[in-house]
């Protein structure tokens, strides 16, 4: 069995993680990664495209279109996959994915911290503030990692959508806290090719100047995708949103 983690980098749009994601071009000039550009589905969203990432249901298809939708993720999707297929899950994420794929709605108290093996996410630490840091989410996510070993680990920030609806897609702030995600990668990245795992980093919808993402346009839809580690070699670059889900199942060896 594979064994991949899953980084969402909410809220980054391709336009601004080409000047300034450094660590992860000099993985594609290494030749160590490959890198592709998706149009994300309408309406670009975080809920919706969520769904669509984990099932690769469309927002019409899921009937997720809007992101206070009280349904869960439609299954099968890659947590029930791997679970069905026998494997470990975590996610160190935003709230809303424990609320897709394990229990709606989210009761602090119970599912903050998910010890519980009968759910899709086994092991999850979920944070519902939009500010929690992202060094603290990869921490979580380290620890996901080092304590259960999961064949399939979800990272999931917020640092990036947060920057960008204070702030807008062209400042100062949205570009930094971009920049601060690809300091992360560079720091945790490593150890885990290292530990044996493929890595996926990829972002739900991109953002505007004036700080959301709720039209048709580029710099809301245009959002990138890194395939890190030989485990993806054998499938073609997605072209779609919809293929993150197979291709992750794909290299679990669950597809
Ligand atoms: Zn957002």
């Amino acid at each position: 069995m594979g064994r991949v983690v899953f980084v969402l980098l909410d809220g980054l749009a391709a336009a601004t993680a080409r000047p300034c994601m450094g660590y992860m071009q000099s993985l594609v000039d290494a030749g160590t990664a490959r890198y592709t550009e998706l149009t994300a589905e309408l309406p670009p969203l975080s809920r919706p495209i969520y769904a669509t990432l984990l099932s690769g249901k469309r927002p019409t298809e899921s009937g997720i279109t809007h992101n206070d939708a009280p349904c869960p993720c439609p299954e099968p999707h890659i947590f029930s996959r791997a679970q069905a297929a026998g494997l470990k899950t975590a996610a160190a994420a935003y709230h809303w994915m424990s609320e897709l794929c394990n229990a709606h709605p989210f009761e602090p108290a119970r599912d903050r911290h998910t010890d519980n093996p009968a759910l899709p996410i086994a092991h999850g630490h979920f944070y519902c503030t939009d500010a929690y840091p992202d060094d603290e989410l990869f921490h979580d996510a380290a620890s996901l990692q080092l304590r259960h070993s999961p064949h399939l680990l979800l990272v999931h920030s917020m640092g990036i959508d947060n920057a960008g609806h204070l702030y807008g897609a062209e400042s100062r702030e949205y570009r930094t806290a971009t920049r601060r995600a690809d300091g992360l990668l560079a720091r945790w990245l490593p150890r885990w090719v290292e530990a044996g795992y493929a890595v996926l980093v990829i972002s739900d919808h991109g953002m505007n100047a004036d700080g959301n993402h709720n039209d048709a346009s580029d710099a809301c839809r245009r959002v990138p995708l890194w395939l890190v580690g030989e485990a993806w070699n054998s499938s073609p670059l997605p072209q779609d949103q919809t293929q993150i889900a197979d291709l992750v199942c794909t290299a679990l060896g669950i597809a």
